[in-house]
């Protein structure tokens, strides 16, 4: 099969076969794209960014994103818990708004400084 990398905007075509455990990876400029493909065959993640609503009148959504990856089934889950969540005040950025997400040990911070 063909991947593509993401990893880095390279974007390098990784030819892929797997036997088994066994996974030879062709195409690769650097290691990184061999983890990358053994990751998305074992257990794929994904860093997330999205935004959540705010009761602070001229930030009515602020930016937030995860401070690591957590896996693609968790995504949706992860989407309905922000879609929950209202920041109340102003926050600089880098803020912890909700802390290990979906039990996934990573946090959602945000990406905008209200201040
Ligand atoms: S294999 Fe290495 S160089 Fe190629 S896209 Fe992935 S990270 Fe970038």
């Amino acid at each position: 099969m063909e991947m593509v990398c993401i990893v880095c905007p390279n974007g390098c075509r990784l030819q892929v076969e797997q036997n088994g455990k066994d996974i030879s990876v062709v195409g690769a400029k650097c290691k990184r794209g061999e983890n990358f493909v053994h990751t998305e065959l074992t257990c794929p993640t994904r860093s997330v960014t999205s935004s959540v609503k705010t009761t602070v009148k001229d930030y009515p959504v602020v930016s937030v994103r995860t401070d690591g990856e957590i896996p693609k089934e968790k995504i949706t889950a992860f989407i309905k818990e922000l879609s929950k969540f209202t920041l109340d005040k102003r926050v600089p950025i880098g803020t912890i708004l909700i802390k290990d997400v979906c039990k996934t040990g990573v946090n959602v911070i945000t990406t905008t400084d209200m201040e």
